[in-house]
């Protein structure tokens, strides 16, 4: 049986980490706990970061939010700039959002994760810190390939930074499941515009969370649709599941698109 371990401080927790064998960090743990029960998570150690002090804390400056990886997701949806805290809003339901964490929904490395997609809009940077101190990547760096993430052994997710949105720009998040309200997508899109720039977040629609962008200037509501879509077409690489085929998903990912980018643009128009 896995050995839970309680560190401290983050200096000790990233000693753990390194020193012990098979060891990993423990989150929220609704992830780890699902993963324990369909046998498909082996860790002989767990460094959990629920007692390390400091680590939930929210500090707004003039430039965006920085926010410590064991904040919750549902804190996010007020903490975070609009359109990232419309992503995390729609995290599967209370009960996960109230225990899942920042820094895990991270390093989690889903492709079908929602904040990642907003998080890549607002070109957010992940703070890994290991025993060797602290860097930052930018989270449109992050995810690597297929639940893979920058992540080196030994590093863990200390913070996220997310700049602030620019208030002029149009904005939206949206999301369509399959099998039900609270599910997992089988499309997300988070979508920012400006009169030049649409830039688009995709997620569940290939093997990593996707950022594009499409150069927007002159065109109507329509023009930008047809930019966006033809800008994320080359990207889509959708993994048929039990929630829908690939080409069910690539269809899906061009409506979300549509829908996104429409209501971006209204809300720029009325905002
Ligand atoms: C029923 C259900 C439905 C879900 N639906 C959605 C959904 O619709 N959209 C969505 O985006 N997500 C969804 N999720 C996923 C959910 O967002 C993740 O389970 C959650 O974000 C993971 O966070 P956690 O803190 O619980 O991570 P944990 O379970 O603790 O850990 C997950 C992984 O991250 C690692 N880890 C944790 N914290 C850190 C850290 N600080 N640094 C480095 N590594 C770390 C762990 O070692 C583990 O590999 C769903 C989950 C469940 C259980």
């Amino acid at each position: 049986m896995a050995q839970l371990h309680r560190p401290g401080s983050l200096d000790e927790a990233v000693e753990l980490l390194s020193g012990l064998d098979n060891a990993m960090v423990y989150g929220g743990g609704t992830a780890i706990q699902i993963l324990i029960k369909q046998g498909i998570l082996f860790a002989d150690h767990f460094v959990d970061l629920a007692t390390v002090p400091g680590l939930r804390e929210v500090t707004a400056d003039d430039r965006g939010v920085t926010v410590g990886p064991m904040v919750s997701i549902r804190r996010m949806e007020t903490a975070a700039p609009p359109l990232a805290a419309d992503a995390y809003r729609h995290v599967a339901n209370p009960r996960v959002r109230n225990t899942a964490s920042v820094g895990g929904n991270l390093a989690h490395g889903d492709y079908r994760l929602d904040p990642p997609t907003a998080l890549l809009v607002l070109d957010a940077v992940v703070l890994a810190t290991s025993a060797g101190g602290t860097r930052e990547i930018p989270v449109r760096e992050f995810f690597t390939d297929f639940q893979e993430t920058a992540l080196e052994p030994g590093e863990l997710v200390s913070g996220v930074r997310i700049p602030n949105q620019d208030a002029s720009a149009g904005y939206h998040f949206e999301k369509n499941s399959s099998l039900g309200e609270n599910d997992w997508p089988c499309a997300s899109a988070a979508v920012l515009l400006d009169d030049r720039t649409v830039h688009i977040g995709l997620g569940a629609v290939a093997p990593v969370p996707v950022y594009v962008t499409a150069d927007i200037a002159g065109l109507d509501d329509q023009g930008a649709v047809d930019a966006a879509i033809a800008a994320v077409e080359p990207v889509l690489d959708p993994i048929p599941d039990v929630r829908g085929g690939a080409e069910y998903k690539r269809r899906l990912a061009r409506v979300t698109v549509e829908d996104a980018v429409r209501r971006a643009w209204k809300d720029r128009d009325h905002g």
